[in-house]
């Protein structure tokens, strides 16, 4: 999946990410409030099967079990439920906490300790006591120590605690795991969806081996209104069977009164109805107006993570692979896709007909199922064996030519980069027009939202690079993640990070033009500003609940994971030695599941000389954070240290975590190539190199590929700063970039002076490049928006005059014309952006004259893609332009267009304006919903719209997590948004009482954490820099 936002929203404009800095160490609370309640406690179940299926991180909670098989007999566990006197939905709270269920629920031991009034008794009483004793202390898992018979060190069997089905029967199943006594082999699903009256009814087949004995089938569902099910036990006959549903985990299940055996087949067959959900999952409605002003509707599926149980009855997750076998029924008036090509169609009735899909010819998983339904045209050709297609509304058909291309070429690039030829005949690409990810890379038929996918013929470089982007990442997914998949969502990086990674990689290589470094330098700075809060996770990270799921999909699987890897492939002696251990990695476990090791061991089976790769990447995997590398120099010694990076703790226990470092360096005799690049593996805490005593300075994280920030010291920072004030060009870009970044991190943990900030920048003050520039912008765009918001008014007008005096020549050189080059344009956009944003007089002028051209000649006047953002965000400003920018978003067919537009309207300081555009992108009607999120990071940034917005989300927060599962990226987004600026108590206090009353509406989630953390962040530095801001000249 690409969240999108996570990333577009940053390439075209300013990124959104607030500043989130202090120096002081974190208040407890912050992390409690989210670590209290868990919606799903995870009870352990008993069957032998289940032992060795357990995801890794419960493993030591159910370890002992194993020889204690207990029968699974539905008596057993019934009488047991009722000895317990418990039923699952009033558990108290004492008891989600505690880890382990067995524990809890231990019978008193059976050996006690000799009384000593045993003494006193007669010597016969006192030689059977003794021999009893003896007997006792013999029986196993029993020691006698002076405290008497401690817990045994192997826990005694225990029942289950199962939960009561809807019809008041108990549930045979007590975890949110699946049982893996069974493998479904393949499903056969036939849907008729009622596109009029927005329902479904549908019939699921699915074919079954039986992998464990057992009396239950365990499965998942959500929503859908089972009317019938049968049963058939190999070549038997179906009989009808009862179906237990317990909703609060999306599972049913059918028990048996006799086993089934071990090797057995066995088919479920459901017949059931649901309606078409009206959010962005599952088997979902979209609709959109037609260029005739019709409403159309069409219905869709977004299955990943979660939602394929409301579509049809399945095994939800990610390791249960099996095949598909698809089957719509459609008016004449639509059409449908699937995963695979259709095979036949069939009239039913008068005017319905049956599409069915080819069966697929690989086994996969559910979250990658996908159909639609709907009115599509499309443009197709052929690449290398595979018929590639583009879809979209008809009336958009005009701007597919570049997808298409695009896609085309990608498929043979991955063909040959992957050395596994893409599996399926065919692979289409479909624009939706209400879509909340960016895209989902469902095999076979990746979704895309318009923005993703379509181009018009006036599309900017820019735009270009977001659609290249986001197919090259789902084209990636088809191999990693659709043909090798992560075991569980807590590896869900492995999916996400390397999709990312490849995205970047391949669309350096196919189309360079494209300059994707400059945009994945950025994604790296901003996935460390996440990772520097303590609310971080590592990216490999224990998943228990669906909420936990969701959250998976934010900027450290995708971002970090990304980082990761190419820090990895940057350390690796040869490039090639990379791509070879992908190979392995993919050959050896093709249509398998995956863990974190099985990648690394591949990548250490090739390497030459053997390298141990785990060794080495487990420090970044399993831990969160990054390190600090400090670096000191006396003479030709250089001495290099290492400590976590972690803005809010001054914790020692954390101190001592230690990451195995790739350093690379360059100094001032050679620093550009990559050949003057040099290496250093830092494993220590401390450790020494030698340079010789010649070298003036030294530049680490060579063009930063690597994720650690680096501090030189006073004296280091010095030469440096020397060194660029002379010339500019002794280092790479990315590297003046790499300095921005780590001297503002520096900065906010408060070990460089903000003085010092300054003179670097002041190094540079002849810099033209983009992404020093950007970056520079980003940092001081952050603390003035701060200001701002605090109402430090002097203070922000002061920042506000150092930023336009500082880029003031760089804004002003910007032409207002058509710009061909892309790193042109990023930078034009940059700073023109940032010039209009501050109401720098001149900007504003060129801003206004441009959008007065363009209405003068209606609307056919181009304003160059680059620059439209800008100009609409002027245009909004004014109230007769927001009511025609508001006309203009309307009747605009060209979506990425139509998203700058909507970002004007929500940057308006209009109050009435603000609350009227908030209240629109939730209804859905003249503004979709799936912009909501936009629109509130939007209205945030300015003055006005950020309380509101706060409010708004307040008001709003039930309807808003109907619309957006709790935990997921959308809903992060808006958590952040709203409260990422605040940097007062009473803002704190107010964030925290709202978030803490949601309690399993949202209260949980780490965004909530993470939210309270960076207002206290703000509040501190603020605290603790207003002063010298007060000095500043
Ligand atoms: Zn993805």
């Amino acid at each position: 999946m690409d969240l999108f936002d996570s990333n577009t929203a940053e390439r075209t404009n300013l990124p959104r990410n607030m500043i989130e800095n202090s120096m002081f160490e974190e208040e407890p609370d912050v992390v409690d409030l989210a670590k209290d309640s868990n919606t799903f406690p995870a009870f352990s179940t008993l069957d032998p099967d289940e032992v060795a299926y357990e995801p890794r991180s419960s493993r030591l909670l159910v370890r002992g079990l194993g020889e204690n098989d207990m029968d699974d007999d539905e008596e057993d566990c019934e009488s047991s439920a009722r000895l317990l006197g418990m039923s699952f939905m009033n558990r108290s709270s004492a008891h989600r906490s505690n880890s382990s269920p067995y524990i809890r629920q231990s019978p008193p031991r059976t050996c006690s300790r000799p009384s000593a009034c045993t003494m006193v008794v007669c010597v016969l009483v006192l030689v059977i006591v003794a021999s009893l004793v003896m007997v006792m202390y013999l029986l196993p898992g029993c020691t006698f120590t002076r405290a008497g018979c401690p817990k045994s060190n192997k826990t005694a069997p225990l029942e289950p605690v199962y939960p009561n089905s809807t019809n008041g029967e108990l549930f045979p199943w007590a975890e949110l795991r699946l049982p893996h006594s069974i493998q479904p082999l393949g499903y056969e699903v036939t849907l008729a969806p009622d596109l009029d009256n927005m329902t479904f009814t549908g019939r699921t087949v699915i074919k079954m081996s039986v992998l464990h004995s057992t009396k239950r089938i365990v499965l998942h569902a959500a929503n859908l209104n089972i009317t019938k099910a049968m049963f058939k036990l190999g070549d038997g006959q179906a009989h009808d069977v009862t179906v237990l549903e317990y909703k609060p985990r999306q599972q049913i299940a059918v028990k048996f009164p006799e086993e089934l055996k071990t090797g057995q087949q066995c088919v479920l067959i459901f017949d059931y109805s649901a309606n078409l959900s009206h959010t962005y999952d599952g088997f979902y409605n979209s609709s959109y107006t037609d260029k005739d002003g019709n409403k159309r509707v069409l219905a869709a599926t977004q299955f990943e993570p979660l939602s394929a149980r409301k579509a049809f009855p399945c095994f939800d997750e990610p390791s249960f692979k099996a095949t598909f076998l698809i089957r719509i029924n459609r008016k004449p008036s639509y059409m449908t896709l699937s995963n695979m090509p259709q095979a036949k169609t069939t009239p039913i009735s008068n005017d319905l007909i049956q599409d069915e899909f080819e069966k697929t010819n690989v086994n996969m998983s559910t979250y990658l199922v996908a159909f639609i339904v709907g009115n599509f045209t499309s443009v197709s050709s052929n690449a290398t064996g595979t018929n590639v297609s583009v879809y979209s509304i008809p009336e958009k058909k005009e701007q597919t030519d570049f997808a298409l291309a695009t896609a085309s070429k990608l498929l043979q690039f991955y063909n040959g980069f992957f050395e596994i030829e893409y599996p399926l005949k065919k692979l289409d690409l479909v624009a939706i027009p209400d879509f909340l990810a960016g895209a989902m890379e469902n095999w076979g038929l990746i979704t895309f939202r318009e923005t993703t996918l379509l181009l018009d013929s006036n599309s900017s470089h820019l735009e270009k690079q977001v659609v290249a982007s986001v197919i090259a990442h789902e084209l990636a997914h088809q191999w990693f993640g659709n043909l090798v998949t992560m075991s569980w969502w807590n590896d869900l990086w492995l999916n996400e990070g390397f999709a990312t990674y490849m995205e970047y990689m391949s669309l350096q290589e196919i189309l360079p033009n494209l300059d994707t470094g400059n945009l994945f330098l950025s994604v790296r700075f901003r996935a460390m500003d996440k990772d520097a809060l303590n609310s971080s996770h590592p990216v490999s990270t224990e998943v228990n609940t669906p909420e936990q799921v969701e959250e998976m999909f934010d900027s450290v699987s995708y971002e970090k994971g990304a980082s990761i890897l190419l820090m990895l492939n940057a350390s690796l002696p040869k490039e090639q030695q990379f791509k070879k251990g992908i190979i392995q990695y993919l050959n050896t476990y093709s249509g398998l599941n995956t863990e974190t090791e099985d990648l690394w061991n591949s990548l250490t089976l090739v390497s030459t000389p053997r390298q141990n790769i785990s060794e080495m990447m487990s420090s970044w995997t399993s831990q969160k954070g990054f390190p600090l590398v400090t670096v000191s120099r006396k003479g030709d010694q250089v001495t290099l240290s290492q400590e976590p990076f972690l803005l809010t703790s001054d914790n020692t226990t954390q101190k001592s975590r230690l990451w195995n470092i790739p350093i690379t360096y360059v100094n001032d005799s050679c620093s550009l190539a990559l050949e003057c690049r040099q290496m250093y593996t830092l494993k220590n805490k401390t450790e020494n190199l030698k340079v010789p005593e010649s070298v003036k300075w030294l530049k680490l994280n060579y063009k930063n590929t690597g994720f650690y920030v680096v501090d030189y010291g006073n004296d280091g920072w010095n030469a440096l700063i020397e060194a660029l004030s002379k010339n500019i060009s002794v280092l790479t870009p990315e590297d003046r970039a790499s300095l921005i970044y780590n001297i503002f991190a520096l900065s906010r943990l408060g070990r460089v002076p903000f003085q010092q900030v300054l003179h670097l920048l002041n190094s540079m003050s002849g810099e033209t490049e983009p992404s020093p520039v950007t970056e520079a912008l980003l940092q001081l765009n952050s603390i003035y928006r701060l200001l701002d918001k605090r109402q430090e008014s002097g203070l922000a007008a002061r920042m506000k005059a150092y930023i336009l005096n500082h880029f003031g020549s760089l804004m002003k050189n910007q032409s207002w014309g058509e710009e061909q080059s892309l790193s042109k344009q990023e930078l034009r956009s940059a700073l023109v952006s940032t010039a209009c944003i501050l109401n720098e007089e001149s900007c504003t002028d060129q801003a206004k004259s441009l959008f007065k051209k363009y209405h003068d000649s209606n609307f056919t006047v181009k304003i160059p893609g680059d620059l439209q953002q800008a100009v609409f965000t002027v245009a909004a400003q004014s109230e007769d332009d927001w009511e025609t920018l508001l006309k203009l978003y309307t009747a605009t067919t060209y979506d990425a267009e139509k998203r700058k537009m909507l970002k004007g309207l929500a940057s308006t300081q209009d109050p009435r304006r603000i609350a009227w555009i908030l209240k629109a992108g939730l209804n859905g009607d003249i503004i979709q919903t799936q912009e909501l999120p936009l629109i509130i990071n939007t209205a945030c940034n300015g003055f006005a719209g950020y309380l509101f917005a706060w409010d708004f989300i307040q008001v709003n927060w039930d309807r808003l997590i109907e619309k957006f599962p709790v935990g997921s990226f959308a809903i992060q987004t808006i958590v952040k948004s709203t409260t990422s600026q605040f940097s007062t108590q009473a803002h704190l206090d107010q964030v925290q009482a709202f978030f803490s009353s949601l309690k399993q509406r949202g209260s949980q989630m780490r965004s909530v954490q993470e939210a309270l953390e960076t207002i206290r962040l703000n509040k501190r530095w603020m605290e603790s820099n207003l002063k010298n801001f007060g000095k500043w000249h």
